[in-house]
């Protein structure tokens, strides 16, 4: 991990009245241009592939610059050149997923959030420590196969975004689909419907919802598109489907806004700040956007099957703010949040407390 006094070195050199933001052309990165250049960022956006000519038809997301790269890794040989144009970086599900954690922490470049967090995120095995003993309830685990006695979900190790994974109902059934080459988790399958909590936690405000040392905000929330699963019960029982070789994946291809019953609220408020206040006791906290992936249960219910520490692409349909955000401030964007965060962090001499 680049230590933090080297980052808090470079930033003091920084002339914090030509700051730029910058990430990986990808997953949320419209909103995070068009959310900093509202608050008066110059923008760059960071590409590998051809990709960027899109940009042209949304002039209000289209970063100034671009910085064409020839892999994701060479962002660490481009140090000098973001460093030059005092780059604070903003990292992403891609981001982050593409660069590969490693790199991505030992990156000697101002980033927005605390580093530390990718640690017990990137570890199914950490993550769960954190977040059952912050108070939060996940889905069980079954340890042996032999022990399905209900529906789960088989989730490969290192797998991203569902991919491979199956559900089972019995050992047969598991049998059936494993693919023997990947290590796997067996968690038990929660019925109900899923919702995908945007946070955002700031140390620096100090009013709204207080949480350790500052305010907790609830920006918004989405239900993700999952293909084939949302479709595939149009063709039928699955059995049948199963022996015709068609089995559910859970692969992610789009965002829909949701909200929740108000009802649920309180709890939505309660674990949020439970999730934030464990970070602080085991990893120095979490700075910035979150997200709770969880399932609610005609119980009313919620278990969560994951968190994701950063701006999550389902915050992107809420570009002009959303039924929750628009309650503190009208046309806040997650990734607008963030460019505010950095420059009300700017202005109070206090980017020690939002980067890393
Ligand atoms: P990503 O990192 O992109 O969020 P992932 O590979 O870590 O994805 P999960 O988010 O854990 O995978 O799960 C993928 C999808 O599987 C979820 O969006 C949800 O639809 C479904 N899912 C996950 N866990 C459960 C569960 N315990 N019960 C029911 N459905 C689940």
């Amino acid at each position: 991990m680049v230590p933090k006094e080297k980052i808090l070195k470079i930033l003091d050199e920084y002339d914090k009245d030509k700051l730029t933001v910058a990430t990986l052309c990808s997953h949320s990165s419209l909103q995070i241009f068009n959310g900093a250049k509202k608050e008066g960022f110059r923008t760059l956006g960071l590409t590998v592939k051809d990709n960027f000519r899109y940009y042209d038809a949304f002039p209000k997301a289209k970063p100034d610059e671009f910085m064409k790269l020839d892999s994701y890794s060479d962002l660490l040989d481009n140090v000098d050149e973001l460093l030059a144009r005092n780059v604070i970086v903003i990292p992403h599900g891609s981001f982050v997923e593409y660069m590969g954690t490693d790199k991505f922490e030992k990156m000697p470049v101002p980033t927005f959030g605390n580093r530390n967090v990718l640690r017990w995120e990137s570890n199914r095995d950490r993550m769960r420590m954190w977040l059952e003993s912050a108070g939060v309830v996940m889905p069980p685990i079954i340890e042996d196969p032999k022990e399905i006695d209900r529906p789960v979900l088989v989730k490969y190790n290192g797998a991203k975004g569902g991919r491979g994974f199956f559900i089972a109902k019995d050992y047969n059934e598991f049998k059936l689909g494993l693919d023997p080459e990947q290590s796997y988790t067996i968690q038990e399958y929660v019925l109900g419907t899923r919702y995908y909590l945007h946070y955002f936690y700031s140390p620096i405000r100090k009013d709204g919802f207080k949480v350790h040392d500052g305010s907790l905000e609830l920006m918004s929330m989405d239900r993700r598109d999952e293909s084939n699963i949302d479709e595939l019960y149009k063709l039928g029982a699955s059995e049948e489907l199963k022996r015709l070789g068609l089995f559910p994946t859970f692969v992610v291809t789009g965002n829909v806004p949701v909200v929740i019953r108000e009802s649920l609220l309180p709890k939505v408020f309660d674990m949020g700040e439970q999730v934030v206040n464990r970070a602080y006791e085991l990893f120095g906290g979490m700075i910035g956007p979150f997200c709770l992936e969880g399932i609610v249960t005609d119980k009313l219910e919620f278990k969560v099957f994951e968190i994701s520490s950063r701006i999550v692409a389902g915050s992107n349909p809420f570009i002009s703010g959303s039924p929750y955000s628009d309650l503190t401030e009208e046309n806040m964007s997650t990734g607008r949040r963030i460019s505010r965060e950095i420059k009300v962090a700017a202005q109070a001499g206090q980017m020690d407390k939002v980067i890393s």
